[in-house]
């Protein structure tokens, strides 16, 4: 269980040295109690009172990996209910699920879909991160074959083995170790086996019951058993069960702070639904409650683009606002003699200006300097986004030497920096341009007539 700041107080040597960076114990004990700091930062304290204090200070929700190379990814990890009470940590991953009776055309077509759906979002790759093998013939050849199969044309995901039985799921495990695939099946029956498997490959073990309740007791023994790369799976396969699976899950870890259920957990929305629409709405119900696998019939880019599209903005801190990276973007086929338009890096504002842009269909070239990630008026009022951030830009990014426009179009509402930016950038002229990013078009349209 957690302790409170006074519960940690009383631990501590209580000599207020200030050697961890507070100017008191108390104030030690407090961050250490929201997580702030790490008890290694006193040295005074005994060791005993240390590793009390790493056992309860520890996440109440475990962190735990699987893949390999630069397909590592994390889950879990997340501290609190409510994205708005802090910020979700590790977002949920993307699978596709794949049966090894399925059709030969089936598995081509999902393979298609994974593999054109890529794209990069205010700087995130998006892409499809896991392909689930269910062996639903038994047939442990025919089933490592199928995996082989699929891998061999899906360059990036990583393998998650669906199977109950452990004979399957070493052979699986030994051949495919090296991507760090996802071992799901352990359940009453078959978990020492399991466990060993895991363990001597060191990977991520997906633990499944038919209620909470067996859940619970099933993940009690695996961590007697000694591990704790879990996955869990309380067996919802129905919308109403699965949701209350993943709330129940998440507040008995969080807010009873149990860490029996502090583990990542998965959803087979595929089980849920055939209907693809359907599929994508349940979807987009677990990224926010609260499933760090989300496994999928297909997905294909119109499911991909809302999911993806939600996963990020509510897998991004909400103290933190969206940036996108500075630099000088093309819009469309632009030349070095096509209009130059300037706004800030708040990726909103980005997003409104280069769409309304691309509506014109005059090609165009944006500058993006460093805005402190506000949209205009607050960057301009936090003198973030000024004549000198722009000229910065302008140097930084080389536009002289790219274009051959002097012409900078600023956005309408900052129209008081024209003569500022003249100033800094000397041999150009300022045009200032629409107030709101709707009348661009039609302001492009004019500009390039003039
Ligand atoms: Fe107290 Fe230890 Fe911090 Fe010194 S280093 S002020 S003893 S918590």
């Amino acid at each position: 269980m957690a302790l409170n700041g006074m519960e940690i107080y009383k631990m501590l040597p209580k000599k207020n040295c200030k050697e961890c960076g507070f100017p008191t114990c108390l104030a030690f004990a407090m961050k250490l109690a929201q997580g702030g700091t790490q008890a290694e930062k006193c040295p005074y304290m005994s060791a005993d009172a240390r590793a009390k204090l790493a056992e309860a200070t520890a996440p109440l929700m475990k962190t735990v990996k699987f893949g390999a190379g630069d397909r590592t990814y994390s889950l879990g990890g997340e501290t609190v209910l409510f994205r708005h009470e802090k910020t979700f940590v590790n977002k949920p991953r993307f699978a596709v699920m794949f049966d090894d009776s399925m059709s030969e055309d089936e598995v081509s077509k999902k393979i298609n879909n994974i593999n054109s759906v890529n794209y990069t979002r205010i700087s995130e790759e998006m892409y499809v991160e896991i392909a689930a093998f269910r062996c639903s013939t038994g047939d442990k050849q025919k089933f490592i074959s199928f995996i082989k199969k699929v891998m061999q044309t899906c360059s990036k995901v990583v393998p998650m083995i669906i199977t109950e039985n452990p004979e399957i799921v070493f052979s699986a495990a030994e051949e495919f170790s090296g991507l760090g695939p996802i071992l799901y099946g352990a359940n009453e029956q078959n978990y020492e086996a399991m466990v060993g498997i895991a363990k001597k490959y060191n990977l991520l073990l997906g633990v499944k019951a038919p209620d909470q309740a067996n859940l619970y007791n099933l993940v009690q023994k695996i961590q007697n058993a000694g591990y704790s790369e879990l996955l869990l799976d309380a067996g919802g396969r129905n919308l109403k069960t699965a949701f209350d699976d993943m709330v129940n899950m998440r507040r008995t870890a969080l807010l009873s702070q149990d860490r029996t259920f502090g583990y990542p957990s998965v959803a087979f929305v595929c089980d849920m639904t055939k209907d693809k629409m359907m599929e994508v709405a349940i979807a987009t119900l677990f990224i926010e409650k609260y499933a760090s696998i989300i496994i999928l019939n297909d997905m294909d880019y119109s499911m991909a683009l809302p999911l993806f599209a939600l996963r990020q903005n509510i897998y991004t801190d909400p103290q933190r606002p969206m940036r996108i990276e500075q630099g000088i973007y093309k819009i469309g086929q632009a030349d070095d003699k096509s209009p130059l338009l300037v706004t800030v890096d708040f990726a909103l504002t980005y997003f409104i200006v280069s769409g309304e842009v691309e509506r014109s269909k005059v090609p165009a070239w944006i500058l993006i300097p460093d805005a402190g990630g506000y949209s205009v008026l607050t960057a301009w009022a936090s003198g973030k986004f000024n004549a000198k951030s722009i000229a910065k830009a302008i140097k930084e990014f080389e536009v002289e030497g790219k274009l051959k426009t002097r012409e900078l179009i600023i956005p309408g509402k900052v129209a008081v920096l024209k003569s500022d930016i003249e100033d800094e950038l000397p041999g150009w002229k300022v045009i200032v341009g629409t107030r709101e990013a709707a009348a661009l078009p039609a302001f492009l349209k004019d500009y390039l007539q003039e």
